[in-house]
């Protein structure tokens, strides 16, 4: 997924950075109200996934729910008080699945 962070978003004429947006949901409605939103979508997109028949099924419907749970994990890791530790994790996991990934293309 794209980093959409910088974007520019326009409001009747107003434009707002989409960090901007999120880092405003957390001060406006809080951080425990923007982690149970968060559990919210996530069990949105489960269902919607789980519904789907046909795996390339992506209707908006689908798309409505990976956008909001995109919304929502960048707020997570905006609460972080050190996102560096959970990006060297998420680094750790990228090797680990490159690794993975490097082995069976050896086989
Ligand atoms: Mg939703």
């Amino acid at each position: 997924m794209s980093d959409f962070g910088k974007q520019l978003i326009d409001v009747d004429g107003t434009l707002f950075e989409a960090n901007a947006i999120l880092r405003w949901a957390l001060t406006e409605f809080g951080e425990a109200h923007q982690v149970g939103k968060a559990i919210e979508e996530l069990a949105e997109l489960i269902v919607e996934l789980a519904r789907r028949g046909d795996p390339a099924d992506w209707t908006d419907a689908t798309l409505e729910e990976l956008a909001d749970v995109e919304i929502m994990t960048k707020q997570l890791r905006m609460m972080l008080s050190e996102p560096e530790r959970y990006d060297a994790i998420r680094t750790r996991k990228l090797e680990r699945l490159a690794r993975m990934l490097h082995g069976r293309a050896q086989v």
